[in-house]
C-alpha cells in the first residue's frame, strides 16, 4: 500500500477526534481535538501541529497490529490544510536551491 507521510497539518484531528481524543463539549462549533497543540516551530510560514496524547498513546498501541499513529496520512484528498503545508515546504526548498 502507497502510504504517504504525515506532515503534522493537524487536519484530521481538527475534523474529528480520533478514538483516543476528544472535543471541547463547551465549544457550540469547534470539532477540533483538545489534544491538538500547535508546533512552534523555526519559520512561522509553516503552522503544524502534534498531539499531545502522542506518549500516552503509543505506550496503549505499543502491541497494536496496525497502530494508529504514525502510520502515515489517510487524508490527503481535498485537505487544504496539508495541501498548504507541502506547498511551503516546496516553495522554501526551492528557495534553499536558487540561493
Ligand atoms: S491530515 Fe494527514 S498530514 Fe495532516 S495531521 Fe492528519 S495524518 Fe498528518
Ligand atoms: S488524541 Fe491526538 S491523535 Fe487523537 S485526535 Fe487528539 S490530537 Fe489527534
Amino acid at each position: 500500500m502507497n502510504v504517504k507521510p504525515c506532515v503534522q497539518c493537524g487536519y484530521c484531528c481538527r475534523i474529528r477526534p480520533c478514538v483516543y481524543g476528544t472535543k471541547n463539549q463547551l465549544h457550540p462549533v469547534s470539532e477540533s481535538c483538545i489534544y491538538l497543540l500547535r508546533n512552534i516551530g523555526p519559520t512561522s510560514r509553516i503552522q503544524t501541529y502534534f498531539c499531545g496524547m502522542w506518549e500516552t498513546i503509543k505506550e496503549l498501541e505499543k502491541d497494536a497490529k496496525f497502530p494508529m499513529c504514525g502510520s502515515g496520512c489517510s487524508s490527503t484528498l481535498f485537505n487544504p490544510m496539508r495541501d498548504r503545508v507541502l506547498q511551503v515546504i516546496k516553495e522554501m526548498a526551492v528557495e534553499r536551491l536558487t540561493k
